[in-house]
């Protein structure tokens, strides 16, 4: 890590991302129609983010909170990738078009156990479903 990402963030109180919206807002009250209300919803001018979160690792950290899945195996992470591809679409389609995005997180095991070539593919899909600010 740098040094001054260190002085930079060491002391900022940042949002810690495990899962959105954040488990005591699960509810089973929650259903598809009132998540497709919330993404026809926002607000079409208002700066989004994108939280994507991949529940498998190829080892468990000692500092691990998060929901994942320890495997040694790629299918898992092929099948799921398959289905968060599905859901991008998703998203993207029932939301403001294109929607406004600055800020991207991956979560979960996305930054180890995704293989390169399908990290730049979802990462290219994002590009093309959502309208990504220069900042971004
Ligand atoms: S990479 Fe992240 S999700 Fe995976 S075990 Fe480590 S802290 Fe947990």
């Amino acid at each position: 890590m740098q040094p001054s990402a260190l002085q930079k963030y060491g002391e900022a109180r940042l949002p810690r991302y495990t899962s959105y919206p954040p488990s005591p807002e699960f509810s089973p009250t929650v259903g598809s129609d009132t998540y497709a209300a919330w993404l026809s919803g926002l607000p079409s001018a208002a700066p989004a983010s994108l939280y994507l979160h991949v529940p498998f690792c190829r080892s468990m950290c000692w500092y691990c909170g998060c929901h994942t899945t320890i495997t040694a195996k790629d299918q898992p992470v092929v099948e799921y990738l398959d289905l968060l591809r599905k859901e991008i679409d998703m998203v993207a389609t029932r939301a403001p078009q294109p929607l406004p995005v600055d800020r991207v997180h991956f979560v979960g095991g996305t930054p180890t156990i995704v293989a390169p070539a399908d990290f730049v593919a979802l990462t290219d899909l994002l590009l093309d479903r959502f309208g990504f600010a220069d900042a971004a």
